[in-house]
């Protein structure tokens, strides 16, 4: 099968250097790693190959994305996947291809991948080009499985499957006539008999220059991801957010963390009274009232090390010490492209239409992962609900006779 190699991308470490802290394994092996788009973008595979129209379309390429690629190619449905652009939008909303995890260090609750000796493993399993091109040089020390390689071995198994890849985003989609249409960025209109959503929720950030330069390196916008890495362990955190989500976050991080402040604009948190009430009677949890953060604080060497607050009430500011900052200030789920055609909820997820199956309010389309979960986002609930999506997609045109 011809190698899917449709991103010429060099990841290289960004100038931060590396934290060789014994006690701080994630940011041992690997700095944040930013892709260079080395040459225009190639795609080997151009629309016009599509097999228009296609079985299933699947937009998105995070662990929802390919799940549901790896389930429909080995159905024989031959999958055409769209896995995202590479632009400087997609850079900075953090929506490159390969979805959010590869933007992060370690993993190290995917099931399956307990820390070991993996650079021999990758490198029998990962084509050549994607060693090169896609990921900075496998760490022979033992290690739990990077967000990057797991998110290239999850490319490659759907692509040795038969998964047909173009490095593009779908930028509009036209779901009111049968087969539906979508229409990527560059490139022509593709028409699809099933499309899966799989677009993902980016987390939303206060977008300062020094959280970003801390992120992977004490700022992080998952604690149940990150809590209990130990360069959290035994030190102050704090959780930006007022919300029931920033409470359980809060809560959550009590576990590890000597205080967690949670840092709140207002005299009154906005989430509900028992989850306030939560926070309030928890001896580890600091509120930090009419507050916001004014600055991330750290150095090369240590990462962030505090924080700087400045009052939303007066002028006055003060640091705090700090291990780690989480933000807890929602997602934005990337349904833009949708213009509105596919029911979302309140906070703009996907509605899945029935219990415990991916169909969404338009008859064909399924979603999967974080884009049609508000509640749980994670790599391994966002990989079951791909793999929903294609039984449910694969279902669907068998009663429709399109198999
Ligand atoms: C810093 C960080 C660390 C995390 N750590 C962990 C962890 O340790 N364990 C864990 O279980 N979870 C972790 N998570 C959460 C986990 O990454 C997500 O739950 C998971 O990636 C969601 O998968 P997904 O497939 O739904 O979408 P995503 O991973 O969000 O991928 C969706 C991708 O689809 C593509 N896309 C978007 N729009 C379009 C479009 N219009 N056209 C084409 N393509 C498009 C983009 O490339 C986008 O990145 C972490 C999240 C973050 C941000």
């Amino acid at each position: 099968m011809a190698e899917n190699a449709s991103t010429d991308l060099l990841w290289v470490a960004s100038n931060r250097s590396y934290n060789r802290g014994p006690s701080q394994s994630k940011e041992r092996f690997h700095a944040v790693h930013t892709p260079i788009l080395l040459k225009q973008q190639r795609n080997e595979l151009n629309v016009s190959d599509s097999k228009s129209p296609e079985k299933v379309i699947i937009i998105g390429s995070g662990p929802a994305g390919w799940a549901a690629a790896i389930y429909a190619a080995r159905a024989n449905l031959s999958p055409l996947v769209f896995e995202g652009a590479i632009t400087n939008e997609n850079s900075q909303n953090g929506t490159l291809p390969l979805g959010q995890l590869n933007l992060t260090t370690e993993v190290e609750n995917y099931p399956g991948f307990p820390a070991g000796q993996l650079d021999g493993f990758l490198n029998s399993a990962l084509s050549e080009r994607r060693l090169k091109y896609d990921l900075p040089p496998v760490e022979a020390e033992k290690h739990a499985v990077t967000g990057p390689e797991l998110m290239n071995l999850m490319r490659q198994q759907a692509e040795n499957f038969g998964t047909r890849i173009i490095t593009d985003d779908i930028a509009e989609v036209d779901f009111s006539q049968k087969p539906f249409k979508l229409k990527p960025l560059a490139g022509e209109e593709v028409e699809g008999h099933t499309v899966i959503i799989a677009t993902g929720a980016r987390a939303n950030y206060l977008g300062m220059p020094s959280e970003d330069a801390f992120k992977n390196r004490g700022v992080s916008a998952c604690a149940v991801c990150d809590g209990a890495l130990p360069r959290f362990r035994d030190k102050p955190l704090v959780v930006v957010g007022g919300g029931d989500s920033a409470v359980e976050e809060a809560t959550y991080l009590s576990k590890y963390a000597s205080t967690v402040y949670l840092v709140h604009r207002r005299d009154e948190l906005r989430a509900s009274k028992i989850m306030a009430q939560r926070a309030i009677d928890n001896e580890k949890i600091e509120i930090m009232w009419n507050s916001q953060v004014d600055e991330v604080l750290g150095d090369d060497e240590n990462g962030m090390t505090g924080i700087r607050l400045a009052s939303t009430v007066d002028d006055s500011k003060k640091e705090l010490e700090a291990g780690g900052m989480f933000l807890a200030i929602g997602h934005t789920p990337n349904t833009s492209f949708l213009n509105g055609q596919i029911e979302t909820n309140d906070k703009g997820y996907v509605v899945w239409k029935k219990s415990f199956r991916t169909d969404t309010s338009v008859d064909g389309v399924f979603a999967a992962g974080d884009v049609a979960d508000d509640n749980y986002r994670q790599a391994i609930t966002s990989a079951g609900t791909g793999c929903m999506a294609a039984l449910d997609a694969e279902r669907w045109l068998a009663d429709q006779g399109l198999e």
